[in-house]
């Protein structure tokens, strides 16, 4: 029998929902349950892929190819296994099914209404999650705040769940206790209101994760009890933390594992973690730490900085770290300054290691490339991903081949009649989408396998000549180049068999160098660090 967790948020976004369903996910795993789950979107976007990554944060792919929300990232760390298209939903998706359906005449003739219809839908979603994954637990995290319009048909649903399956369905809120500095005590209030609101949509929370600076005491916990209606032992410590990986185990010191098991009525099992475990103590003891610098342009917003953009990044940038015994401290440079002053491209000596990370069109690219060509001649140890390689490309282009007008297609106007050299193009399937303005979901998306050429610093770093990596991209190493730049030194260490595309670069003669088609960072988890990052953090810990 599948059992179905909600996970919903009160009183503000971003208190770490994600994290805390992954958490929730590892507990039941480490107790040797199978464990599915579910991202619900409240937004009309059919996925993640065509939206900005300063509204949206980073688009995570799977392996199937789904761009999707960075909580699915979470949860593949976190549970260590694979997600897919199942695994996620948005408003847009299940629309998109209903009026299929309709149109099919799915529905008999009947009028096809928002409500039951749409929450039916999720529902079918829902459940088919649980049957594809086998699992015992499907996790299933409401998007949004609650109180908002967007994400009440999802609200609805887990309502009905709960009412056709009280057994099998249980619901946990994820709410926010501040601790004003001015009044210098936690307040619970936002919470009691949120707890009413979500009481509006028919739903009680059986559980509370009190997500604040600091653990919630009994007196708070007491009070939540009482307005809020559920148990003191169902009001769990949510408190910051140094890093997220430390979560399941701070909620396992709470008893939710149990507590989640006891209201099921299923027996409690003895709780194995004991990798984790290792991998928080070890982590606790890293002293020496290593400087990487991300050189990239989706970091301000106004007066504050996103690291949310490259989430998986950073992600990869730890787990490989702390495989190396260090610490990354982390730093956002802005491309766009090194247009304005190229000077400033030489604070990056300070570095142990840089990497640029992938993007999208003209605006901070000459920065980028001059950054790049800082690291190859000051052989500063260099990681690309995508649009890393691809601009690394270009850099060698230039100033190595001497084509003086290489470029990507990406970035000159279908008008402009001057001589380029599109070392970095676009593949005629994908100009024909192009031209349809098709834009959505049809990038080289998800796993593909690359072939590594022995001999080279990516084999060294694999150990094998066949793998399979996670794309995301229009653009191409243009073969025409090749034979050029690998004349002049650049080694194609990494081939696609099937297209004989170019997937990994290096130079030689450099401590590292490396550019990847593909997004590494997207395989990345803290108990199998990405052997890339790996090996560039080992680099960049020597220099
Ligand atoms: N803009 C480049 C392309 O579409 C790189 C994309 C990326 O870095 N993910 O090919």
């Amino acid at each position: 029998m599948t059992r179905y967790i909600f996970v919903a948020g009160g009183v503000m976004s971003g208190v770490g929902k994600g994290v805390a369903t992954a958490s929730i996910g590892k507990i039941l795993q480490g107790k040797g349950f199978a464990v599915s789950a579910l991202k619900i979107d409240p937004y009309v976007n059919v996925d993640a892929g065509t939206m900005n990554p300063l509204e949206h944060g980073e688009v995570f792919v799977t392996d199937d190819g789904t761009e999707c929300d960075q909580d699915v990232g979470n949860y593949e760390r976190f549970l260590n296994r694979d997600f897919g298209t199942v695994n996620y939903l948005t408003t847009g998706r299940v629309y998109q099914s209903v009026i299929a359906r309709e149109r099919n005449l799915e529905y008999k003739g009947k009028c096809v209404e928002v409500v039951p219809h749409i929450p039916l839908e999720v529902i079918d979603r829902i459940k088919r999650v649980g049957q594809k994954d086998k699992a015992d637990f499907v996790l299933i995290e409401i998007g949004g705040t609650v109180g908002e319009y967007q994400n009440l048909l999802f609200l609805e649903a887990a309502r009905m769940m709960k009412h056709t399956f009280p057994q099998q369905v249980l619901f946990v809120l994820v709410s926010y206790l501040p601790v004003p500095a001015i009044i210098g005590e936690m307040k619970t209030k936002p919470t009691q209101t949120a707890v009413r609101t979500l009481n509006a949509t028919g739903i009680q929370p059986d559980i509370i994760l009190a997500r604040s600076e600091v653990l919630v005491d009994k007196p708070r916990k007491k009070k939540i009890s009482v307005f809020c209606d559920v148990d003191e032992k169902d009001v769990i410590s949510a408190p910051d933390v140094d890093f997220i990986y430390k979560i399941p185990l701070n909620f396992e010191k709470e008893g939710l594992g149990d507590r989640i098991l006891e209201k099921f009525g299923i027996k409690k099992k003895s709780h194995d973690m004991a990798e984790w475990k290792a991998l928080m103590r070890a982590i606790g003891r890293v002293k020496k730490t290593v400087k990487i610098a991300i050189v990239g342009k989706y970091f301000e917003t106004g007066d504050f900085v996103l690291s949310d953009v490259y989430i998986s990044v950073i992600e990869a940038i730890k787990h490989a770290s702390w495989e190396n015994r260090v610490k990354p401290e982390i730093t956002w440079l802005s491309a766009e300054k090194y247009e304005k002053s190229p000077d400033a491209v030489q604070e990056l000596k300070q570095y142990d290691g840089v990497i640029v990370p992938g993007g999208f069109g003209n605006r901070g690219v000459e920065g980028k490339i001059r950054a790049i060509e800082f690291c190859r001649k000051a052989k500063i140890p260099y990681l690309g991903l995508c649009f890393g390689l691809q601009l690394a490309v270009i850099e060698f282009a230039r100033h190595v081949c001497g084509l003086k007008s290489a470029i990507s297609t990406e970035f000159v106007s279908g008008k402009q009649n001057q001589k380029i050299d599109a070392v970095i193009d676009v593949m005629p399937d994908q100009q024909a989408l192009l031209k349809e303005k098709r834009y959505g979901g049809t990038m080289r998306l998800g796993a593909y396998p690359c072939r590594v050429q022995k001999g080279t610093l990516a084999f060294r770093a694999y150990g094998k000549t066949m793998i399979s990596e996670r794309h995301r991209h229009r653009y191409e190493l243009n073969n025409t180049y090749r034979a050029l730049l690998e004349k002049k030194g650049m080694v194609m260490s990494g081939i696609n068999p099937e297209r004989d595309l170019v997937e990994i670069i290096e130079l030689k003669n450099h401590p590292f160098f490396v550019g990847v088609q593909f997004h590494p960072e997207f395989k990345s988890r803290p108990l199998s660090p990405h052997p890339l990052f790996r090996e560039f953090i080992k680099a960049a810990k020597k220099g």
